[in-house]
């Protein structure tokens, strides 16, 4: 053993290295940022100087810094600290509750952006006209606020004006939007690609805002025990705010950026000047944008937009026969991997139906090909329907299963995709068999989309019992894809890394590595796996450094 003493000596407890060779160990030594040496407490010893600062574990437990390898955090942060915020369960007394308060807080606004109202809010409260019932509640600004799936909004008159959407806007390509039978007005709902677009025309946050998003981004990731995230979505104004944040010393959290691209129906290929240009201003020594977001479907509840082999259930409004939309065009797709292969970028795909993700992996055997590497793994996001023709397919084209176990119990969006696609949603998220597979796994809590919070515990204890973590149903869903601890640890620390590109430097504990590290409260393996939830965090490490007590 190297004799130089140790700067930093944890000692005393339980550390999962999460390395294959030795799993298990009782002290971590630090040096600088960096791991000087894991072992037992009496072989560590050595290490400890005049200088050598040493905390006492007092049996408490190790494990490498999580990984959240698919959220949205700065826009939810954003949201949580700008918009008018109800919970997804609000009814209409609590939504005009939040909006007369928030007004009342922020007299100057013209513009109210909120949200997020739940599915099927509308039918469940007879209000009539969304828009009628906005404009009682707030007719001198434009408010628009957005539901749960982040896919629609609802807009009251002023922001229909603002928006330019009258009774003869067509819909867009992809979108909707809602008219009255009789008279052809809009409603105020407007769905997918009309949220869209109207999103783009509502004024941006400022750049003040934006770098609030990532300092409090920091903060929330860092108390949960995560110190590495991809944010799946990564326009350049949050590109220029996690570098200028990194620049001040502010991100103690390795950001991995996926680059966005444009949201719908596209047949012409990505700009790859541009989109290296973006990776040029904006990579920093903690913001790593060598990847790309391709959007290839929507989602497979009752939205219908998710790309499916097989037809949805039959309903009213729905073609018969109707398999949901591919966004990118197959020989689009294929060119658009093969030319960001060849500059170096990995792909993530939202592949949430299981056409998106057969057709995702023709392309990227096609792009393979022409590019002539398979070096970089590729995401497919939410790709929990699958062929069974296609599970072996993920190993053999070295591509990532991104997964999003934050969802895996019984919920109400689950009950929204079996109404969707019928016996076919028993089968969701066949985690274990990809696993089984040798596909490689990552996790993601997609944070503010679906789901309340970035909370990881969530998704780790729901991938071991598929039960859900709060306990407000008794119920499992999809009891025999559950797997071990051991495993969602694995999925969610080193595995996670692998899919950022980033676990030659952390993701495990080994010599050499950065010392990104949470301190729990107790020891995972010692309680029961539904108390997972429940918040074990006591310290984060990132580099060395204290970054959450
Ligand atoms: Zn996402």
């Amino acid at each position: 053993m190297n004799a130089t003493p140790a700067d930093l000596l944890l000692t005393g407890g339980v550390v999962y290295t999460m390395e294959p060779g030795a799993p298990r160990a009782e002290a971590l030594a630090l040096r600088g940022e960096r791991i000087a040496a894991v072992g037992s407490a009496r072989h560590l010893d050595a290490l400890r100087g005049p200088e050598t600062r040493v905390i006492d574990l007092a049996g408490r437990a190790v494990i490498p810094g999580l990984v959240d390898a698919h959220c949205h955090p700065v826009k939810g942060a954003i949201a949580d600290l700008f918009s008018c915020r109800f919970p997804f369960a609000a009814t209409p007394d609590d939504i005009a509750a939040a909006l007369a308060a928030f007004v009342d807080a922020h007299p100057g606004a013209d513009v109210v952006i909120g949200g997020r109202w739940g599915a099927g809010f509308f039918e469940r409260h007879d209000l009539g006209s969304p828009r009628a019932w906005l404009d009682r509640l707030e007719s001198d600004r434009a408010v628009y606020l957005r539901d749960d799936s982040g896919h629609n909004g609802c807009a009251n008159s002023r922001a229909l004006a603002l928006l330019g959407v009258g009774a003869d806007t067509p819909d867009p390509p992809g979108g909707t939007i809602r008219r009255d039978a009789a008279t052809g007005e809009p409603t105020g709902l407007l769905l997918e690609q009309a949220d869209v677009e109207a999103r783009a025309r509502l004024p941006d946050w400022s750049e003040e805002q934006y770098r609030a998003g990532v300092l409090e981004t920091v903060a929330t990731a860092n108390a949960f025990g995560i110190t590495a995230l991809q944010d799946a979505d990564a326009t350049e104004p949050l590109l220029r705010a996690y570098r200028d944040v990194d620049a001040e010393g502010g991100l103690s959290l390795r950001v991995a950026a996926a680059i966005s691209t444009p949201y719908g129906g596209r047949a012409t290929p990505l700009d790859y000047g541009e989109i290296e240009g973006l990776r040029e201003r904006y990579t920093s020594r903690h913001v790593d944008p060598r990847f790309v977001k391709i959007y290839q479907d929507g989602v497979p509840t009752t939205a219908r937009t998710a790309a499916m082999l097989e037809p949805y259930l039959a309903d009213d409004g729905v073609p018969d026969g109707f398999r949901g939309h591919l966004h990118v065009d197959p020989d689009t797709l294929a060119t658009d991997i093969a030319e960001l292969e060849g500059r170096g970028f990995a792909v993530k795909l939202h592949t949430a139906g299981d056409r998106a993700v057969q057709t995702s992996l023709d392309a990227i055997e096609r792009a393979h090909a022409r590019s002539g590497r398979a070096d970089l793994r590729h995401h497919l996001a939410h790709a929990g329907l699958i062929a069974p023709e296609d599970l072996p397919r993920f190993r053999e084209l070295n591509v990532t299963a991104d997964l999003s176990p934050y969802l895996w119990y019984p919920v109400s969006l689950l009950d929204s995709v079996r109404a969707a696609i019928g016996a076919r949603a028993e089968d969701y998220w066949p985690i274990r068999t990809l696993d089984e597979m040798g596909a490689s796994l990552c996790a993601g809590s997609d944070w503010p989309a679906a789901i309340e919070s970035m909370d990881p515990w969530v998704g780790l204890s729901a991938m071991v019992t598929r039960r859900d973590p709060r306990g407000q149903s008794d119920d499992a869903f999809g009891a025999d894809q559950a797997v071990s601890l051991e495993t969602a640890l694995r999925v969610f620390t080193i595995d996670g890394a692998r899919a950022l590109r980033c676990d030659t430097q952390t993701g495990s504990l080994a010599p050499g590595k950065l010392a990104d590290f949470v301190v729990l409260r107790d020891d995972l393996f010692a309680i029961d796996p539904g108390a997972i939830a429940a918040g074990v965090v006591e310290e984060t490490w990132f580099e060395g450094r204290c970054v959450y007590r």
